[in-house]
């Protein structure tokens, strides 16, 4: 997953300074529709670590954080927050790395802090989820892990190995089909532009719209590859090893991405301040409206739709 919406330290609820301390190590990130929930570190970074375009966990090296510790943040959040709290997102970039009877003592415990709590969320790994058995992923559903978002960010073989996402495409369709299967809810990610410009750009968006449309997941977050600074991704756009979208090339990957998404009753979130044009929907009930919005701001060249924040960012 590219940077997604991130938060430091002491982000989520300035109450929880009332309490001491939420221990919270470096920047905590998570993704946009977690916007409202409470953020709990369960580990320290990400086990993979290795993304050439992801530099959220560069500055620490990965580990788990003991048990007591977790239960102790929430006993913290329980004193901070009351019992009504409906959301958690479990941090840090795959916590689905832990144990899994670990991560039962986690959902157990927030269970009893929370009697109200709705949804519980991470981040899923392809490795991470793999290395689970669809039992266990079926057993951490039932004890209240019920969203995740993977990091699918393309469906072509080729874009995967070059950005080392460790994973390649047959891995990663399995992954989101086991989570799919144990009744978790799905948001998968892509990153718009990560296979490049020209026949690349195609590629990638033909491959990524084939695996959604295997996968079936319950939403796709789309993102805009960004080159973030000391990542590999933004020495190789330094060096003109990687050539950008710019942001027209960027909306006709798009077009090409829902064109060729056939699935129903998927849900686009495309909000993320990556994207040139925010957009949202659901397939395929809006998939002309999305596909006129796109051709609209192409054939005007009208950035007054797009984020203008954005635009010549590079
Ligand atoms: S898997 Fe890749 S994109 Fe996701 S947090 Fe780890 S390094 Fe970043």
């Amino acid at each position: 997953m590219l940077c997604q919406i991130f938060s430091s330290g002491l982000h989520y609820n300035s109450c929880l300074k009332k309490v001491n301390s939420v221990r919270y190590e470096g920047k905590i990130f998570r993704p946009p529709l977690e916007g409202d929930s409470y953020l709990l570190q369960c580990t320290i970074g990400c086990s993979h670590n290795q993304c050439t375009f992801c530099g959220m966990y560069k500055d620490r090296r990965y580990r788990m954080r003991s048990l007591p510790e977790i239960i102790g943040d929430i006993k913290m959040a329980k004193v901070a927050l009351g019992r009504r709290l409906l959301k958690v997102f479990l941090g840090d970039g795959d916590a689905i790395t832990i144990e899994t009877e670990m991560l039962l003592e986690i959902l157990s415990e927030l269970s009893d802090a929370f009697p109200y709590l709705r949804q519980v969320g991470t981040y899923v790994g392809p490795q991470g989820t793999l290395n689970k058995s669809i039992d266990e992923l079926k057993q951490l559903r039932t004890a209240g892990l019920t969203m995740t978002y993977l990091g699918v960010e393309s469906g072509d073989d080729q874009v995967l190995e070059a950005v080392r996402k460790g994973a390649v495409s047959s891995e990663m369709l399995q992954a989101g089909l086991n989570i799919i299967e144990s009744g978790m809810g799905l948001t998968a990610m892509v990153m718009l532009g990560l296979g490049g410009r020209g026949e690349g750009s195609k590629a990638h968006a033909l491959a990524t719209a084939e695996m959604i449309n295997e996968m079936k997941p319950h939403n796709i977050g789309i993102l805009t590859t960004v080159p973030v600074e000391n990542t590999s991704l933004f020495r190789q756009v330094e060096k003109g090893k990687f050539q950008l979208l710019d942001a027209y090339e960027t909306l006709e990957e798009m077009k090409i991405l829902f064109e060729n998404i056939t699935i129903e009753n998927l849900g686009i979130d495309g909000t993320h301040v990556s994207n040139f044009l925010p957009m949202m929907g659901r397939m395929q009930k809006d998939k002309q409206k999305l596909i006129d919005q796109i051709d609209n701001v192409l054939k005007n060249k009208n950035t007054d739709l797009m984020g203008v924040p954005y635009i010549g960012r590079f």
